[in-house]
């Protein structure tokens, strides 16, 4: 049966991809042009040692700022502009989207804690559940991403503290019910952390949906452009302060130069985003009409499972999307991908060009059982001209077709 795409919606039924809400704060967010001589972006500030004029001001810490490690005009810009996209109460810089994920955990647990963590995360964050964390004496139990109230309960101990999670699910996209599992948790005492990368602050207002700790691979949509490693979190006033400390005490700081970019591209974050929504739509509705595909995975169709959730919670739908193809041997997906022009093969997402990467959650999945019933190809669009990418998608099933038959 044919998917049919929706147009995504907002509270008030707009059409999303017209959604300007944020685009002002991404413009004027962290900027200040007349503290720098009238120059329209803050300037990169390189930089260890800050000198004090007095010994007064030296010992007393009088000074907006008093060491590079501690914060620059530049990283502070980048951190003002994204805790007003966020309404956080604060925002904290890491050296990548998983050094993100390990701080947001590593502030909120400690020795002998138990912690939940959708069966859905993307991998590395497992690995450091699974090792780092473990060894530690923090124990992790996954669950469903869908699972019920009761079920939810039934693995609360007296010592979980945290509950993790990300919607859509890496690779396999399900849509959590965030506010509900959120309130759930919160009624126990427990905080909660997501990855937010695939929607971003645009497209999911976590902090308002009950999240505590708000994760960021600003590696992806808000750098923007495949050229820089960063991670931020995002805290509630109750998880701030202990991700502050935290973070100050493993002398956590980012390069300006990666702060720079990162900034620079979060000003036309609005715009790149309603773009890959608009050729993602497109494309993801083209895979869901064509014989090779089972299944499309991406909530802005309107039979996707996550539907439903996905129109009451979100605002907008970016360009990462998977698909389940009717059985074949691995090389017909091989030679689908690796003669593609415009779709490169690689890690990663969120640059401004396409890409397609096999996938199987099969061997790592322990909540839940994969079984999609098909080879997976996970889809990056990008911002190319998507009749260019409809033309090397419907080449690629000719390949594919060829080598599976
Ligand atoms: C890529 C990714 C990360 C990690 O970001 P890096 O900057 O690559 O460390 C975290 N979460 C999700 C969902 C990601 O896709």
């Amino acid at each position: 049966m044919p998917t049919r795409p929706s147009a995504p919606h907002d509270a008030l039924g707009q059409d999303t991809t017209h959604d300007t809400t944020h685009d002002t704060t991404l413009v004027t967010g962290g900027r200040d042009p007349f503290a720098y001589h009238g120059f329209v972006n803050p300037p990169v500030y390189r930089g260890s040692t800050v000198l004090a004029p007095t010994v007064a001001d030296l010992l007393g810490y009088t000074q907006p700022y008093i060491y590079g490690r501690r914060g620059t005009p530049t990283s502070v810009a980048f951190q003002d502009a994204l805790r007003a996209l966020d309404h956080s109460a604060g925002v904290v810089l890491c050296s990548s989207g998983l050094a993100a994920i390990s701080t947001a955990l590593s502030s909120c647990l400690a020795t002998g804690d138990h912690l939940l963590v959708t069966d859905s995360a993307y991998r590395p964050t497992r690995h450091l559940c699974d090792g780092v964390l473990r060894r530690l004496g923090i124990e992790t139990t996954y669950f469903d991403p869908l699972i019920q109230d009761d079920a939810l309960t039934a693995l609360i101990r007296p010592r979980t503290r945290a509950i993790y999670l990300e919607a859509p699910g890496s690779l396999s996209m399900e849509v959590q019910d965030v506010p509900r599992l959120a309130a759930l948790a919160r009624e126990r005492g427990l905080l909660v952390v997501m990855d937010n990368t695939w929607a971003t602050p645009l497209f999911f207002d976590a902090i308002a949906h009950g999240v505590d700790l708000v994760i960021q691979a600003g590696t992806k949509y808000i750098a923007g452009h495949s050229d820089v490693m960063i991670g931020m979190v995002s805290a509630s006033p109750r998880a701030w302060p202990a991700l502050e400390q935290y973070h100050r005490d493993t002398g956590q700081c980012v390069s300006p130069d990666d702060v720079f970019l990162a900034m620079r591209g979060l000003r036309t974050l609005g715009v790149r985003l309603r773009q890959h929504q608009v050729n993602t739509l497109r494309v993801a509705q083209w895979c869901a009409t064509r014989p090779e595909v089972q299944r499309v995975c991406y909530p802005a169709l309107e039979d996707d499972p996550g539907h439903a959730l996905w129109s009451r919670d979100f605002s907008g739908a970016t360009g990462l999307f998977s698909v389940v193809l009717r059985p074949a041997p691995a090389p017909a997906v091989a030679a689908m991908l690796e003669g593609l022009k415009y779709f490169g093969m690689g890690y990663s997402w969120g640059g401004f060009e396409s890409l397609a990467m096999p996938f199987d959650c099969t061997p790592y999945r322990s909540a839940t059982r994969w079984n999609p019933g098909g080879p997976c190809v996970r889809f990056h669009i990008g911002l190319e001209g998507v009749d260019d990418l409809l033309a090397d998608l419907d080449a690629g099933f000719t390949r594919f077709n060829r080598a599976a038959s």
